[in-house]
């Protein structure tokens, strides 16, 4: 019989050897696999979340451009504008928007605390940008020329200015009514820190700073933010406008007087959206005038935090029937010789 050397082979210990020499290069050949896929893993992944990053960016670019500039940093806003406004704004007049801030909280006699943070103020001169920039970041705001956002603070002004060629088109009809290029400027100039009064009104903690929600009838709020708003644009400089709403409001009154109708500051439900009369512009202003800044506060309270009508308001504050006091203001504003109500 042959010698049969498989015999001895068959040992565990050549077993393992001839194991070892199959399963060990396999192993090192699927880890060398795996580093490789793991390094081609990270490596794509980082390309994607790279790409991902600089797609961001741009967006972000593009987004900060719509503004082209830093934004101005005031004591308590911060303002986004672009080039278009800069050209409107005077230099320092970020402090003018404290100011009309101050003015706000002095009208309202409460002080806004800011908590130490600012609001942010952002204005537009194109209306396509407007609009967009609220759709996509505030899609719950409606875009009327000029809004706020209660859970931000923040408010939103499109601003219309005009341009070069608009002023160089109608130049015959500028120099006619005596209006000057640096009047055009100035009369934006006083309708953006007007709008931000008019919306600082309705952000104020005065009305709960919860907008318009609340109000019933345009006295309680609308009307107030429209008496702070007229007020910023004339001590501002625009006086053309306050002096045409006041001799339109002049004009109102006589022809209600021809036509013996009465007007009335009651309204039927809540209905401060609509169409606001000159002469309405007036009856805050007037009140003020005649009875004080102090009493006025108090006739708003009554009717934003008590929830009084107009009419129940009047008696509790000025002691007079309602008809009794809008007659006394149609005297005094056809009696009036300018829009100062003197
Ligand atoms: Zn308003």
């Amino acid at each position: 019989m042959p010698f049969r050397e498989s015999k001895f082979k068959k040992s565990p210990e050549i077993e393992l050897q001839k194991k070892e020499e199959k399963v060990e290069p396999e192993i090192e050949k699927v880890e060398k696999e795996g580093i490789k896929k793991e390094k081609e893993f990270k490596k794509t992944a980082k390309e994607d979340l790279e790409k991902a990053r600089g797609e961001a960016n741009q967006a972000y670019e593009k987004e900060e451009n719509i503004f082209e500039k830093e934004p101005l940093i005031s004591e308590n806003f911060e303002i986004y504008y672009n080039n278009e406004i800069k050209n409107i704004l005077e230099d320092g007049d970020e402090k003018r928007f404290d100011e009309v801030k101050e003015f706000v909280d002095k009208t309202l006699g409460s002080k806004r605390d800011m908590g130490g943070e600012k609001s942010k103020i952002y204005l537009f001169s194109d209306k396509e940008k407007y609009s967009k920039f609220l759709e996509e970041n505030f899609p719950n705001i409606r875009p009327e020329p000029a809004t706020f956002d209660k859970e931000t603070k923040s408010v939103f002004k499109y601003v219309s200015v005009t341009r070069k060629e608009e002023i160089e088109k109608y130049k015959d009809l500028l120099q006619e009514k005596g209006i000057s290029e640096e009047e055009i400027k100035n009369t934006t100039r006083s309708g953006i820190f007007s709008g931000v009064g008019h919306e600082l009104g309705h952000l104020h903690p005065f009305f709960g700073g919860v907008g318009n929600e609340k109000s019933e009838s345009k006295w309680e709020q609308e009307m107030v933010c429209i008496f702070i708003g007229e007020k910023i644009r004339t001590d501002f400089g625009n006086k053309r406008f306050r002096k045409h709403q006041f001799e339109q409001s002049q004009k109102e009154f006589r022809e209600l007087e021809k036509k013996s109708e009465s007007f009335s500051w009651e309204e039927t439900g809540k209905d401060w959206q609509g169409e606001i009369k000159n002469w309405e512009g007036f009856v805050y202003p007037w009140l003020e005038k005649k009875y004080g800044l102090e009493k006025l506060q108090e006739f708003w309270q009554k009717m934003f935090k008590e929830g009084k009508t107009i009419t129940k308001a009047v008696e509790d504050v000025y002691g007079k029937d309602i008809d009794k006091l809008e007659e006394e203001f149609q005297t005094d504003i056809l009696k009036a010789k300018d829009y100062s109500l003197k």
